[in-house]
């Protein structure tokens, strides 16, 4: 079995998003099935490995994590040169990051002029069942089809759709190949 992995499809991911919206977190919980509130700030960006299966497929994930780097987007821009495809988060939470969104898709669409999938991810949807004011679910399937980006809300926290949102990118990448 091990000899087949060597031969598996390896695809480089990149977290970008306004800070705090969760990037760490998610990654944290997908490649190690933990949380922690309050984490602090991630210094300079950090990568995971993790494998899916993907149609029946073992795949290679190399996710980066540019939490941290925010603010300076000119080095976060390298990143995306070679990227397979890119997760977009927002915090449905805070109504800044939602509208920053558009930012981030021009940064980059002017880095990567081929298309690149992108995964608009709506982060801490578990604050709704504490009736938290947030981005209406709507309004993120609306700009996701306004960008033609795929889209789900997750749940660092909670472990709510962080697998589902990283599989259908990978398989999105894997149908464009
Ligand atoms: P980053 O700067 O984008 O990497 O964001 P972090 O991963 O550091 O998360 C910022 C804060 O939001 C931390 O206090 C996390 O514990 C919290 N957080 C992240 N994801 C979630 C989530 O899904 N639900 C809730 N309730 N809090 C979250």
């Amino acid at each position: 079995a091990l000899g087949c992995m060597a031969s598996e499809r390896a695809y480089r991911i990149v977290l970008v998003g306004d800070a705090a919206v969760g990037k760490s977190s998610f990654l944290l919980r997908l490649c190690k099935n933990e949380f922690k509130l309050n984490s602090g700030a991630t210094v300079g960006v950090d990568f995971q490995m993790k494998t899916l299966i993907v149609d029946g497929e073992p795949v290679l994930l190399q996710l980066w994590d540019t939490a941290g780097q925010e603010r300076f987007r000119s080095i976060a821009k390298s990143y995306f040169r070679r990227a397979d495809g890119v997760l977009l988060l927002y915090d449905v939470t805070c109504e800044r990051s939602f509208l920053n969104v558009r930012e981030w898709v021009d940064m980059i669409e002017d880095v990567s002029p081929e298309d690149i999938p992108i995964m608009l991810v709506g982060n801490k949807c578990d604050l709704r069942k504490d009736g938290v004011t947030s981005v209406p679910t709507s309004y993120g399937e609306k700009l996701a089809m306004t960008y033609n980006t795929l889209f789900c809300e997750t749940s660092a926290k909670d472990g709510i759709n962080t697998v589902e949102a990283v599989l259908h990118l990978a398989r999105k990448r894997k149908e464009d190949d």
